[in-house]
C-alpha cells in the first residue's frame, strides 16, 4: 500500500489542498468528496512509487518545516516584518471580501500592473453555489467575484502544475496549508520557484465539512436544489450567510451562527492539530482585524471592513507598499501586539497544538513532522490547566478511536 494511503490517509492527516492531484492526475488521482464531507485523493490505481515518495515528501499533511530561523519568528505569528490594518480602496473589492478586502486589493494590484498574468483562487462552482473550483483570474471582475471565505472544503492547489506550464508568473492564494504545501513542491522544483511571483495566505480556523454547509440550508429551510448562489459571508464584515433561491427568497444566516455554532463543530481532524494556521509560509497573511467588543473579544457587529495584514518576506512587504501606492489598498500601521486582541483563538490554537500531539503519540498514532515552528514555546505559554485539558481531550477521543 502507498505511504499516501497508508500513512496520510490512514491517520486522517490530509488537509484536502489539492496538490496530490495536480502530481498525479496522469496516474489517477483525483480529489472527491469521503463519506464525512471532506476532499480527498480518490486512487483510480495503484500509484507507481515515485509518484507516491513525491507525494509524501511535499504533502503538506506530514511536513511542515519553516525556512526562517526560530528566533526570527513570533511566538504566534511565525515571520512577521511589518504589520498594518488596511482595506481595498475599490468599494466593491472592500464589500465584496470576507474582511476588508485586503487580500483582493493585492491580486487587483498585481493583474491591473502586469506584474502577474493569472491569480489560483478558489470560488463558488458554476454548476453547483456550495461546492467550491480552484479558478484562475486575469480580470479584476474575477477578483471580486471570488472574494469572500468560502468555509467548505477546497483544494487550490488542484490546477498548480498545469498553470506553472502555461503562465510565467501566478500568484497563489490559499488556506495556511495549501500555501505551506505550494512551499514544500517548490523547494523540490526548484526550476518552478521563480514562477510563483507572490503566495497569499488567510488566518485559518480549520476547514468545515460539506456536511456544516448542507446543515446552513437545512436550519434555513432551503433546499439546496432550489439554490441560485450561496456566499459564507462578505457583502458586509463580517457579512452574512446568504442563500439565492430560484422563487427570488434570500435566507440569511449570521455569522456567529453560522461559523460559531455549526461550521466550527464540523471541521477536519488534521486542523485540529495544526501548526501552522495563520500563514506563516506565505509572503503576506490576512486575517480580520476585529474590534474589541469591550471585553476582550472579537466583536462580530457589523462594519466597514476591515483586513489584519502580516507582512512577512520583503517580497509581501514591497508589494503593499507599492499597492498602496498605485492605488488599490489602503493600509495603517499596527503594533504586533495588538494582533492577539484580533485574534485571541489563535494564540490559543498554537499553545495547544503540543498536547495534542503528545497524546496522539502516546496512543501510537502517526503526526505530522513539524520543524522550526517554535511549538514547544508556544505550549509553554499555555499553562498546566489548558494544556493538560487539551492532552486529556485528544487522549479521549485516541481512546475512543474517534481519531
Ligand atoms: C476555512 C476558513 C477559515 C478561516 N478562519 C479564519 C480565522 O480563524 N481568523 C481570521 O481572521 N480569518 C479566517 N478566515 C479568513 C477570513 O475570513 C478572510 O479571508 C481574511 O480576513 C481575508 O479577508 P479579505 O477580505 O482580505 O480577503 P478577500 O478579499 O475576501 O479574499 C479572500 C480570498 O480567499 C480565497 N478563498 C476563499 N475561500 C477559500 C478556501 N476555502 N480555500 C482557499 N482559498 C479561499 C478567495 O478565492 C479569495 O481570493 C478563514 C477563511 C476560511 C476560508
Amino acid at each position: 500500500m502507498s505511504k499516501l494511503e497508508h500513512i496520510i490517509l490512514k491517520n486522517d492527516l490530509c488537509v484536502g489542498c489539492g496538490l496530490c492531484e495536480t502530481l498525479g492526475v496522469n496516474e489517477g488521482v483525483k480529489m472527491g468528496y469521503n463519506h464525512k464531507g471532506f476532499l480527498r485523493p480518490q486512487l483510480g490505481q495503484t500509484i507507481s512509487k515515485k509518484l507516491d515518495d513525491q507525494i509524501y515528501k511535499v504533502c503538506p499533511g506530514i511536513t511542515l518545516e519553516a525556512d526562517v530561523p526560530e528566533s526570527e519568528q513570533h511566538l504566534y505569528w511565525g515571520p512577521v516584518l511589518d504589520s498594518f490594518t488596511g482595506y481595498a480602496k475599490d468599494e466593491a473589492a472592500r464589500f465584496a471580501g470576507s474582511s476588508g478586502g485586503g487580500l483582493s486589493a493585492i491580486l487587483l494590484y498585481y493583474l491591473e500592473s502586469g506584474q502577474a498574468d493569472v491569480v489560483i483562487q478558489t470560488a463558488a462552482s458554476e454548476k453547483d453555489p456550495i461546492i467550491n473550483d480552484a479558478v484562475l483570474s486575469n480580470k479584476a471582475e474575477e477578483v471580486i467575484k471570488a472574494a469572500g471565505s468560502r468555509y467548505s472544503p477546497a483544494a487550490p492547489l488542484s490546477r498548480l502544475l498545469p498553470t506553472l506550464e502555461k503562465y510565467d508568473r501566478i500568484v497563489v492564494v490559499g488556506k495556511p496549508c495549501d500555501i505551506a504545501g505550494l512551499t514544500n513542491f517548490l523547494r523540490d522544483r526548484t526550476d518552478l520557484e521563480s514562477k510563483v511571483v507572490l503566495k497569499l495566505a488567510f488566518m485559518c480556523g480549520g476547514t468545515p465539512s460539506q456536511s456544516g454547509t448542507h446543515e446552513i440550508l437545512q436550519r434555513l429551510k432551503v433546499d439546496h436544489a432550489d439554490l441560485t448562489s450561496f456566499r459564507y459571508r462578505g457583502e458586509g464584515w463580517p457579512g452574512n450567510v446568504q442563500a439565492h433561491t430560484k422563487d427570488g427568497r434570500c435566507e440569511t444566516m449570521s455569522y456567529p451562527v453560522s461559523w460559531g455554532e455549526i461550521l466550527t463543530n464540523t471541521v477536519q481532524f488534521r486542523c485540529k492539530i495544526c501548526a501552522d494556521a495563520t500563514g506563516a509560509f506565505s509572503d503576506i497573511t490576512f486575517a480580520d482585524a476585529w474590534y474589541d467588543d469591550g471585553g476582550g473579544m472579537p466583536s462580530f457587529d457589523e462594519q466597514a471592513g476591515r483586513s489584519l495584514i502580516l507582512a512577512r518576506t520583503d517580497r509581501g512587504l514591497q508589494a503593499l507598499n507599492n499597492a498602496k501606492k498605485f492605488g488599490t489598498i489602503q493600509t495603517d500601521p499596527l503594533a504586533i501586539e495588538e494582533v492577539a486582541k484580533m485574534q485571541p483563538y489563535h494564540v490559543l490554537r498554537k499553545q495547544l497544538v503540543m498536547s495534542r500531539l503528545i497524546a496522539l503519540r502516546l496512543g501510537f498514532r502517526v503526526v505530522p513532522s513539524y520543524k522550526k515552528l517554535r511549538l514547544r514555546e508556544a505550549a509553554m505559554q499555555a499553562g498546566i490547566k489548558k494544556s493538560l485539558k487539551s492532552f486529556l481531550g485528544m487522549m479521549k477521543r485516541v481512546i475512543l478511536r474517534k481519531v
